[in-house]
């Protein structure tokens, strides 16, 4: 049975009837989860817990501390290797397990083997590019901003807006607004400004809302900041590419917490002329690449094609079990391949 409930909204009423009795829902996130995945999760977790439903949200890894504000509901529990078993047994007792803010299983690690032998209904509710084909239900749109505008249209098509609170619609708002980089990107669309302002008018706060998510550095997130832009953004004029490349060393002289580096590879972008960006990073699992660009250059093909990952068209990561330094030589040696469409003038 697959129920397809695109921006088009068929098969709303198979949706509603699975809603109809109480069952334990399980809500999954992205590994490195950012203020679009927990805030979805946690705004459906509070809508589902509304309807009647037990529901547990999981995350693979931890979260940054400038979410750890948003209101929880009731059970957030962070995969780690002495709760294997107990998060296994979660998984196999769901009557229904959401996944949000991604699109392969292979993004939440071992729980993607748990999730593939659950019988379970799932619900992919996402926007991310070329989703695998595992969910019963899904509410998928590559147009959308935020997977939380999509949480939004969700309730709101059950006809439930009025079951949003306040405090779910601050966790709402806060998806949207860091995944269109607070209304600058390409995906700001009127759509958006119509869901962020029905969130406003149903009581979420802007001001508090980026407060708490921008002015929440640390001094020594700030001066990671600092040391990059003045020691370590390098730039590819001949690939109209800038990058940034930081060892486990240099994360820890900064004491870097999980989240420090988010948004230090939208700096690059900030350029005039430069059309790619990407931040190369040792973190203990693995080397982890984030890639930004403008206009019609792809970061999601470069990810999937070079870098195990995927992610938007202007917004993608990846991943290598390479060093980093055969890591950034894999990189350097990839833009040649690109160097056409970098230098396309848009
Ligand atoms: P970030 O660079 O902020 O970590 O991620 C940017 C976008 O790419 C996000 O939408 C994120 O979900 C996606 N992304 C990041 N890393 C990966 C990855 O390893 N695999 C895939 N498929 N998507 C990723
Ligand atoms: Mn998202």
């Amino acid at each position: 049975m697959r129920f397809v409930f695109r921006a088009g909204m068929q098969n709303i009423e198979a949706f509603r009837d699975f809603l109809g009795t109480p069952r334990k829902m399980v809500i999954l996130t992205h590994f490195n989860p950012d203020a679009d995945a927990l805030g979805s999760s946690l705004g459906l977790s509070r809508y589902l817990k509304k309807k009647g439903h037990e529901v547990i949200v999981i995350t693979p890894s931890d979260y940054p501390e400038f979410i750890g504000w948003m209101p929880k509901p009731g059970e957030v529990l962070v995969y780690k290797k002495d709760r294997v078993e107990k998060i296994a047994e979660i998984i196999r007792q769901a009557g229904g397990i959401f996944c949000l803010d991604f699109s392969a299983l292979h993004r939440i690690n071992d729980m993607g083997e748990m999730v593939n032998a659950s019988s379970a209904p799932k619900v992919l509710i996402d926007h991310h590019l070329e989703p695998q084909k595992f969910a019963d239900f899904e509410q998928w749109d590559q147009t959308a901003a935020s997977t939380a505008e999509l949480v939004f249209e969700l309730i709101d098509s059950l006809g439930d807006r009025d079951l949003i609170d306040p405090g779910m619609a601050d966790c709402l708002y806060a998806g949207i607004m860091t995944d269109t980089g607070s209304f600058r990107h390409s995906n700001t669309t009127h759509k958006v400004f119509k869901v962020a302002s029905a969130l406003v008018e149903i009581g979420a706060n802007p001001y508090q809302v980026s407060k708490l998510i921008y002015d929440t550095n640390t001094i020594e997130r700030l001066r990671l900041m600092g040391y990059v832009l003045s020691e370590k953004l390098r730039v590819v004029p001949e690939y109209r590419t800038a990058y940034i490349v930081l060892t486990s060393e240099e994360l820890k002289r900064f004491s870097s917490q999980t989240g420090d580096t988010e948004g230090l590879v939208n700096f690059g972008l900030s350029i005039k002329g430069i059309r790619l960006s990407v931040m190369i990073s040792d973190r203990k699992e693995n080397i982890k690449l984030s890639m930004r660009s403008l206009g019609s250059f792809s970061v999601n093909e470069m990810a999937r094609a070079h870098f195990d990952g995927g992610g938007h068209r202007n917004a993608a990561g990846g991943q290598t079990t390479l060093t980093l330094d055969q890591t950034v030589e894999k990189f350097l040696g990839v833009l040649p391949l690109y160097k056409e469409q970098l230098m396309k003038d848009e």
